[in-house]
């Protein structure tokens, strides 16, 4: 038998790395020092001091093709192409002088919308990450692969502010006329999936399609299509994850003329206190070879990876190919939805966990972008503290919010998709008196929508935000139902939902005028 030659691209120089698999991206970032092996097979990562995304870091290259599109405001900055230049060129001396990583991708599901996409990395497991995430072309598509879309992800490239233009050494560099982006001064890998989205915000309405920050998910007969908006940590990857549904994808997705697409071919699942026993699907993910896990702290001697620590960050993450989902939607595609779920964890407990949105409040709802976190304050109070990011995307939105708003209401409304908004957060009292909704009352409620069986419940509604609120629920307990009656002082339930309406009500004329809508 003849031997095998032993890890044949290891030092095969020149330094250009094609379409490695997960097994010879795993030995590359072992050998780079780059990453380790724990106790489940999974490859885990540390991203150093950003261990989120930088979105103030983020800017478009100011170019004829594009600036008349673009919605400027403080969370989509210009930058000149002359600065943009020298950067990317500093970035191609990079790539000529060290060894970097190639991964040829797509990005969308629908063939009709394909994008090709060549993503080139200084860290071997961000390869990886690319191609977990991305979606994975055939040997044959290979052969014919020619890069619609670039982008260069270098860490170690760091910006001076006063010679780059640039806010801080790093950057998110968008050239939407060119087409490439350019990533520098962070390790985190969700900046490269994002940046594509971006771009998918910018491309695909004019192509006659709706870009989405959502998940989706269809109903085991194959037919009904639910999709969760929702901004992060509120639910869209956790409830898309269903054992009784077929996933299609977690985070990005389109909405054409024939019905919904996903954008990506991977998940990108918070692991924060994950539970075998509430996220068994992703659970089993997160444990296998192939996967990445970012900022997940293990015990050094045995390689266990521990969960329920937030020793480097809360925003521990794995990143998988979603086949290792259970009966997931290999195609990525789906008919038109059925039911659009608006997620939200409201932390102030006021809002109810659902209730049905009629056509004013579908508008209002997806253009205010809600959610609510609980952030600490000096004293080491913990308080929550609204958070608005209009269409559920602020940070992704290329074009004016309103024009995203008209998508989403002439689908709805052609397609006679109902809609719902669901809170996640709190009931029976805010954060810190109240409890987070259990995943498994979620679940319950996600099931009675989807299966029709809220159609003919009857409804009231609450008296501050006018939502529509069923009387009951199949296996909810009624008190939780009606946020009103689960709180022990009602006069202090209606103070507190004043108040978050008011926040609503400040914010939607901030809309379009640049304020919280930066998100
Ligand atoms: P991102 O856009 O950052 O990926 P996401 O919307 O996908 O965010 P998830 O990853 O689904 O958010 O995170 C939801 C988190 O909240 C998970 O850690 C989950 O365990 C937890 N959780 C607790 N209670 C609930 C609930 N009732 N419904 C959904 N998630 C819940
Ligand atoms: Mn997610």
């Amino acid at each position: 038998m003849k031997a095998a030659p032993s890890r044949p691209e290891l030092g095969a120089g020149p330094a250009d790395r094609r379409n490695l698999s997960p097994a010879a991206l795993y030995e590359h970032a072992i050998r780079r020092d780059e990453a380790v092996i724990v106790s489940t097979g999974a490859l885990t990562a540390e991203t150093g001091k950003h261990t989120g995304r930088s979105p103030r870091d983020k800017f478009f290259v100011k170019e004829p093709t594009s600036q008349d599109s673009i919605w400027w405001h403080p969370g989509n900055q210009p930058i000149s192409v002359t600065k943009f230049d020298a950067l990317l060129e500093r970035m191609e001396e990079f790539c000529r002088t060290h060894e970097v990583f190639t991964q040829d991708v797509f990005a969308c599901a629908d063939a009709r919308h394909r994008l090709q996409v060549r993503v080139i990395t200084e860290l071997a497991w961000h390869s990886l990450f690319a191609r977990n995430l991305f979606i994975r072309p055939t040997a044959d598509e290979l052969m014919s692969f020619t890069p619609d879309f670039t982008v260069i992800s270098l860490p170690s490239v760091k910006a001076d502010p006063a010679r780059d233009g640039t806010r801080s050494e790093t950057f998110i560099l968008v050239d939407l006329g060119r087409r490439i982006v350019i990533i520098g001064g962070t390790e985190y890998a969700g900046e490269i999936k994002k940046s594509i989205f971006t771009a998918l915000n910018y491309l695909l309405p004019a192509q006659g399609v709706f870009p989405m920050h959502c998940s989706a998910n269809l109903g085991s007969g194959g037919s009904d299509v639910a999709l969760f908006f929702g901004l992060s940590g509120t639910g869209k990857t956790t409830l898309s994850a269903d054992p009784s549904r077929r996933l299609i994808g977690d985070d990005e997705h389109g909405w054409s003329e024939t019905g919904v697409f996903n954008f990506e071919g991977g998940c990108y699942a918070k692991t924060i206190r994950i539970r075998k026993a509430s996220e068994p699907e992703i659970y089993a993910a997160t444990e296998s070879f192939g996967t990445i896990l970012e900022n997940v702290v293990y015990d050094p001697r045995t390689r266990v990876p521990d969960y329920d620590s937030e020793e480097r960050t809360e925003n521990t993450r794995a990143a998988y190919p979603v086949d290792l989902i259970p009966n997931a939607v290999l195609s990525g595609t789906g008919k038109h939805p059925s039911n659009v779920i608006f997620l939200s964890a409201d932390a102030y407990g006021v809002l109810p966990p659902v209730a049905r949105l009629d056509e004013g409040q579908i508008r209002h709802y997806f253009l205010s972008g809600y959610t609510a976190k609980v952030a600490g304050t000096e004293r080491g109070v913990t308080e929550p503290e609204p958070i608005f990011s209009t269409c559920f995307a602020s940070p992704f939105l290329v074009l004016p919010p309103d024009r995203y708003a008209d998508m989403l209401t002439e689908r709805v409304n052609r397609h006679h998709s109902e809609v719902w908004m669901l809170n996640t957060g709190w009931v029976g009292g805010a954060y810190g008196v109240g409890q987070r909704m259990s995943i498994a009352h979620t679940r319950a409620i996600v099931r009675a929508v989807v299966q029709g069986r809220l159609h003919d419940v009857p409804t009231h509604a609450d008296p501050v935000f006018g939502l529509q609120i069923p009387d009951h629920v199949p296996d909810v307990p009624t008190e939780v139902l009606d946020p009103r009656d689960s709180w022990a002082d009602p006069d202090e339930y209606d103070r507190q939902a004043k108040k978050l309406r008011s926040m609503f009500e400040k914010n939607i004329h901030t809309i379009g005028k640049g304020g919280s809508a930066a998100g």
